[in-house]
């Protein structure tokens, strides 16, 4: 068999989507798996909605996911250029040659004429489709349909009466009439081809073995396949893979929350904890192991465990995922990956990012048992920062705690213990707190909350100890004399 070569073929015309990830991925992860190539080249020619600022959004995304290519926009190669937009020039003869041998005819019909036709056949319960009008003009209606307009469309003449199989190596056998497609435009008026002209061109072109991609284009694929069979070039396979749904089971969309590579980065999704989560949506290795390293997933997958029923995007595995490859960090490696949210919530600057990156990762430590996504980090560490107290509002147990008989006399006296120590460790302020509670006879909650809630404002939290020790007895006298003032 020739070298398995595969490809990703975005259009920029947003940023890179969940399932594009997905579709990329699965490519990737094809050819790494079989010695294969991995292409990724740009369809742009919708002009109006491509951008290259897309185009940069899309692979700065394929690379921050590991997704490496060894063909196509930025890498090059033998088949270039790999932008349609550029390619225009290569397409030309071949639209020439199915001119030549009559598979393809221009089309005069305008816009009102297409409409009037398409209302009239949705009007009669049929399937709307291009009826032929110019599929054969004599010479001398050429001539009067060219007074009409001088830029026609290239239509391709979609043989009739026969059944287009698709053979896909997910779904099986798919089959379609070609009497319901209707002969379709294969380049527009101003010249440039079509999506399903250029990409089977460029598939061709760039011999392309098997095209994995989305189930939405699926009923793109006969028409794929026509071409093809008018331009006598070989077969790739096909591979459609499903949809992704949201978990109330429709089509995957904003409603169900971030649908973006570049939204999940934000949030502090860690690109392992991605690509993991988006092999297994719709592919899966044999046994109950969910969590694979990129090395393992290259070493498992195969395109026999894709399955043909739709995967089902839970956000809360993706957050389950994303919380064990944070906990695999390094301590050094999750400070530096929490600093900039840090820095956006107005909790440090940049000078205390660099001067106090020891406390910091202690700070950091306190909160990796509860993160999820590194979003979630000014959150869970604001206790650590600043001088004052805010009590939570809805903290119904941490007014309780204050109202306690006994909880001014542990505030004052915590204070005092605060105020005559120069520094403290974890050590100290266990044993302070086991005094104070003996000599005032109190303990458990009426001594551990009654603190907790004077320091931090709320019930619950990090650890308690971590927080008295790494804001140190200055910071905690202040927090507790601000308590005494406002609260009790
Ligand atoms: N440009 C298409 C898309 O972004 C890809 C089509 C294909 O893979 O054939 O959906």
């Amino acid at each position: 068999m020739s070298k398995i070569r595969v490809r990703f073929a975005p259009s920029p015309t947003g940023p890179l989507h969940i399932g594009g990830a997905r579709s990329a991925l699965f490519n990737w992860l094809f050819a790494r798996s079989l010695g294969g190539e991995f292409i990724v080249r740009i369809e742009d020619t919708d002009l109006e909605r491509s951008s290259l600022e897309y185009e940069e959004l899309i692979l700065a995304a394929l690379r921050w996911l590991g997704l490496d290519w060894d063909e196509g926009i930025g890498v090059g190669g033998d088949n270039g250029p790999y932008r349609q937009k550029e390619r225009l020039t290569i397409y030309n003869p071949y639209t020439q040659k199915l001119l030549e041998t009559g598979q393809a005819y221009h089309c005069y019909c305008s816009e009102e004429e297409l409409e009037a036709e398409r209302q009239a056949l949705i009007a009669k319960g049929q399937l709307p489709r291009y009826l032929g009008k110019c599929r054969n003009l004599s010479g001398r209606e050429k001539e009067e349909r060219l007074l009409l307009t001088d830029k026609p469309v290239v239509r391709f003449r979609v043989p009739e009466g026969r059944l287009v199989v698709v053979d896909d190596l997910i779904r099986g056998r798919v089959e379609f009439e070609s009497d319901g497609i209707g002969d379709y435009i294969i380049v527009k008026s101003d010249g440039i081809p079509v999506y399903n002209f250029a990409v089977v061109l460029d598939d061709a072109l760039m011999g392309i073995t098997h095209v994995l991609r989305g189930e939405e284009h699926l009923s793109n694929t006969p028409r794929q396949l026509l071409l093809y069979e008018a331009l006598n070039f070989p077969l790739p396979k096909f591979a459609h893979i499903s949809l992704i749904l949201g978990e109330d089971r429709s089509k995957m969309s904003k409603r169900h929350g971030s649908t973006s590579v570049e939204q999940y980065r934000q949030e502090g999704y860690l690109p392992e904890a991605l690509v993991n989560f988006l092999a297994l949506l719709g592919w899966s290795p044999e046994g109950e192991e969910e969590i694979f390293s990129m090395a393992e997933l290259v070493a498992k997958f195969s395109l026999e465990r894709v399955a043909k029923s739709p995967a089902v995007f839970n956000l809360e595995k993706l957050k389950w995922m994303n919380f064990h490859y944070i906990k695999e960090m390094s301590l050094e490696q999750l400070t530096a990956c929490c600093i900039p949210y840090l820095l956006k919530a107005g909790l440090i600057d940049e000078k205390e990012a660099v001067e106090r990156r020891e406390w910091l990762r202690q700070v950091i430590a306190t909160a990796r048992d509860g993160l999820h996504y590194l979003a979630e980090a000014p959150a869970l560490v604001k206790v650590f920062f600043g001088e004052t107290v805010e009590l939570a509002p809805d903290d119904e147990e941490a007014k309780e705690v204050l109202a306690l008989e006994t909880s001014p006399a542990v505030i004052r006296r915590f204070r005092e213990e605060a105020l005559a120590m120069d520094d403290w460790d974890g050590e100290k302020v266990r044993q302070i707190l086991k005094e104070l509670g003996k000599e005032l006879n109190v303990k458990g909650k009426a001594l551990f909350m009654t603190v907790r809630v004077a320091v931090s404002g709320q019930s619950q939290g990090r650890d308690l100890n971590a927080i008295l020790t790494l804001l140190g007895p200055a910071v905690v006298a202040k927090r507790l004399e601000e308590s005494l003032r406002r609260f009790l």
